[in-house]
C-alpha cells in the first residue's frame, strides 16, 4: 500500500465552486483508499495553527493540493518546518525523514477532480490502494495574511531584501540566514522586495495579477529599475516623499486584500476573476516607471 497522504489546502475565498471542487476531490481520493487531510488555506495559517501542527505530524510522502503556485506552496510548508524535498513523483522507495517526497499541485491546473485522480495515478509509484481511506478535516478560522515566502533553493543570502524593507520584516537568524522574522509587518498588497531580490527568490503567493511574483517556476519577475528606485528611496530618506508614496510606487494596495481567488486555467475550471482594485491604474503607472522593460 502506498503510504502517501493527500493534503487539500482550501481556498480562503468564499467561493462555493472552489469549495465544491475541493470536497469532490477529497471524497474521490478517500474512495480510492488514499488518506486525506483537508485544511484551511495553508499560506494564511499561523505557525501554531492546528492545521500546521497536523501537517507536521505526517511522516510519509505528501501530495499537497492548493490554489497556490506549486513552488510557493512547497516553500510555505518549509517555512512551517514541514521537512521534505520537492518531488515530481511520489515513490515508495525508502527515504530519509528529512527528504520524504512532497509533491505540490495547483488545483487551478485541471478542470475537474476526475482529472486530478488520473494525475495521482500517474505520479504514485504503485496502484491506488482501493479500500476507503480516512478523511480527516481541520476546521479553523485563518486570518487574512500577506507576507513574503522565501525560496531557499534560490536565495543567496545577499541581504538586499533586509536592507530594502522599511518595515523590519527581515532579519538574520542565529544560523546567519535571512528570514522573514516578522512577516505580518509586511504591508498588505506590497510585493516590492520580490522585485528587488536579484535571485527571484521572494514570492507573494496570493499576488493576483503577476504569476511570477506568485511563485511561477518559469515566469521572471520584472525588477525595479535600480536608479529610479534609488531616487525614490533617497527622496524618502530626505523627507521629500512619504511612506505612503513609497508603498504606492512599490505596488501596494492601500486596503486589505479581498479574499478573491486566483484565476483558473480554463473557462471550465472553478473560480472567479481577480477583483479589480480601484487603485490599479494609478499604481500600475507608478510601477511602470520603476520596473525595467
Ligand atoms: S534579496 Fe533574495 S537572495 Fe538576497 S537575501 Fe533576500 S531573498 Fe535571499
Ligand atoms: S513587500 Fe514591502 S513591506 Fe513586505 S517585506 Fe517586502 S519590502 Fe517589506
Amino acid at each position: 500500500m502506498n503510504p502517501c497522504k493527500i493534503i487539500i489546502s482550501q481556498t480562503a475565498a468564499s467561493d462555493p465552486k472552489k469549495h465544491d471542487f475541493e470536497e469532490k476531490l477529497a471524497k474521490q481520493c478517500s474512495a480510492n483508499g488514499l488518506p486525506v487531510l483537508v485544511v484551511p488555506d495553508i499560506y494564511q495559517a499561523e505557525p501554531n495553527a492546528n492545521a500546521v501542527l497536523a501537517i507536521r505530524q505526517v511522516k510519509g510522502p505528501v501530495i499537497l493540493f492548493s490554489w497556490l503556485q506549486p513552488r510557493a506552496a512547497f516553500w510555505t510548508l518549509q517555512q512551517f518546518g514541514v521537512k521534505g524535498e520537492r518531488a515530481e513523483v511520489v515513490s515508495v522507495e525508502p527515504f530519509h525523514p528529512d527528504k520524504r517526497p512532497i509533491l505540490c499541485l495547483n488545483l487551478s491546473d485541471r478542470c475537474c477532480p476526475g482529472r486530478w485522480m488520473e494525475k495521482i495515478e500517474e505520479v504514485l509509484d504503485g496502484e491506488l490502494p482501493g479500500e476507503t481511506g480516512i478523511l480527516d478535516r481541520i476546521d479553523e478560522t485563518v486570518p487574512d495574511r500577506w507576507y513574503p515566502v522565501i525560496d531557499y533553493s534560490r536565495c543567496t543570502n545577499c541581504q538586499e531584501c533586509l536592507e530594502f524593507c522599511l518595515f523590519g520584516v527581515y532579519e538574520i537568524d542565529k544560523g546567519g540566514r535571512v528570514v522573514a522574522s516578522t512577516p505580518d509587518a509586511c504591508k498588505p498588497g506590497c510585493p516590492a522586495c520580490s522585485r528587488v531580490c536579484p535571485s527571484q527568490a521572494i514570492m507573494f503567493p496570493l499576488h493576483e495579477t503577476d504569476e511570477a511574483i506568485a511563485g511561477s517556476d518559469t515566469e521572471k519577475i520584472r525588477p525595479f529599475d535600480a536608479d529610479a528606485f534609488k531616487k525614490l528611496r533617497t527622496d524618502y530618506e530626505e523627507g521629500k516623499t512619504s511612506v505612503q508614496d513609497v508603498l504606492r510606487a512599490c505596488g501596494c494596495k492601500t486596503k486589505s486584500l479581498p479574499r478573491s481567488s486566483r484565476p483558473c486555467c480554463s473557462d471550465d475550471a472553478p473560480g472567479e476573476s481577480p477583483a479589480e482594485s480601484t487603485d490599479r491604474g494609478y499604481f500600475d503607472k507608478l510601477i511602470d516607471g520603476l520596473v525595467k522593460d
